[in-house]
């Protein structure tokens, strides 16, 4: 039983139907499909506005070209201290961006705080030409924490961010469960809370690859394909990756996804919350939860072939797990995780 991330996880018969039925004959090459050529409407029809929409394969090169495109070599960009472009992209932003600087911004179960940038931006003053110019903001939602920004936390930091003149970009590798929890439309979570471009993720959700960058200001995405050739990601046949994107947003199988993952997730937490040995370490808003358990509990758990990634450890040298549930988890899964760790910890 695998708790580990929900990229783990297979794809929805859906997506492979949709596979299976972009199959058929010849088709442009690179993105010169109806398929594709249709994701700017779909996409658009989603968030309730025009946008620009590309299909990238993997969650680092749709965070990583769009922050390339919007910050010059001497630019900045700022995002969390544990955010998924800072440490878990070997590099990647600097790497397309030639070697922009990355700026942390101290955070709080993983949300940046508007007094956090404040200060961070205050530090790289726009009239010292020596200095970087902070050029980028990106947050993550659902965050690295398992947090979900709420959309005046959005708001209020995107706001300082266009004050600077700079671009703000969201990785949503986890958007749909962040939309479920919050419960508000794509567009408020997006644009009308001040994001320019957002890398909109499925595969931890429902499908094989099918990232998306999508661009609120078209204008903006003038140059992105040569951002995208010239990084090796120009897929020839991108029809079988926009017709994966086309298919988790039809018929909200995105939301039927993120549903099933946050309200498992949901279960786990309240039967960890009655354990008495069990330390829930952030708030629990979305499929992903922290939690310290006693070493030897942790072991138990392994032997029994549970699957899960150790995160560190806590103040009293406990070690830190992580659980993350996904579109496939089900209730069965949750409780023979909760009795497990009943008996284990007992
Ligand atoms: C998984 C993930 C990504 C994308 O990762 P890839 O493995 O490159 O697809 C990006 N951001 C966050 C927060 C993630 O969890």
């Amino acid at each position: 039983m695998d708790f580990s991330s929900d990229n783990r996880m297979g794809v929805n018969p859906e997506i492979l139907e949709a596979l299976h039925a972009a199959n058929k004959g010849p088709a442009g090459a690179y993105g010169h499909d109806d398929m594709t050529r249709s994701l700017d409407q779909v996409v658009g029809d989603f968030f309730g506005t025009k946008v620009s929409a590309f299909p990238i394969i993997s969650g680092t090169a749709a965070n990583c070209l769009p922050i390339a495109a919007s910050t010059p070599p001497y630019g900045g960009i700022a995002c969390s201290e544990g955010a998924h472009i800072l440490r878990a992209e070997c590099g990647a932003p600097e790497f397309f961006t030639n070697g922009s600087k990355m700026l942390p911004v101290a955070a709080q179960s993983g949300k940046m705080t508007a007094d956090a940038l404040a200060a961070l931006l205050a530090a790289y003053p726009a009239s010292n030409t020596d200095t970087t110019v902070p050029a980028v903001l990106s947050l993550t939602q659902v965050t690295e924490r398992g947090t979900v920004y709420t959309l005046d936390e959005i708001a209020a930091l995107t706001r300082l961010a266009h004050e600077r003149g700079m671009t703000v970009h969201m990785d949503g590798a986890r958007f749909a469960n962040a939309l479920v929890t919050l419960g508000c439309t794509p567009a408020d979570m997006s644009w009308r809370a001040g994001v320019d471009v957002l890398s909109l993720g499925t595969s931890k959700n429902g499908t094989i690859c099918g990232e998306v960058v999508v661009f609120f200001n078209p204008d903006r995405a003038e140059n992105f394909r040569r951002y995208v050739k010239r990084a090796g990601h120009m897929m020839a046949k991108q029809r079988f990756v926009s017709a994966q994107v086309v298919a988790h947003l039809a018929n909200d199988l995105w939301r039927h996804n993120a549903r099933n993952a946050n309200a498992v997730a949901r279960r786990l937490h309240d039967g960890l919350a009655r354990q008495e040995q069990v330390t829930i370490l952030h708030k629990v808003e979305a499929n992903i939860m922290f939690v310290a358990l006693p070493a030897a509990c942790v072991q138990a758990l392994r032997a029994q072939g549970f699957a899960f990634h150790t995160v560190g450890q806590d103040a009293v040298g406990q070690p830190v797990v992580r659980f993350v549930t996904s579109f496939l988890t089900t209730e069965g899964d949750v409780d023979h995780l909760l009795a497990a760790i009943s008996k284990a910890c007992a």
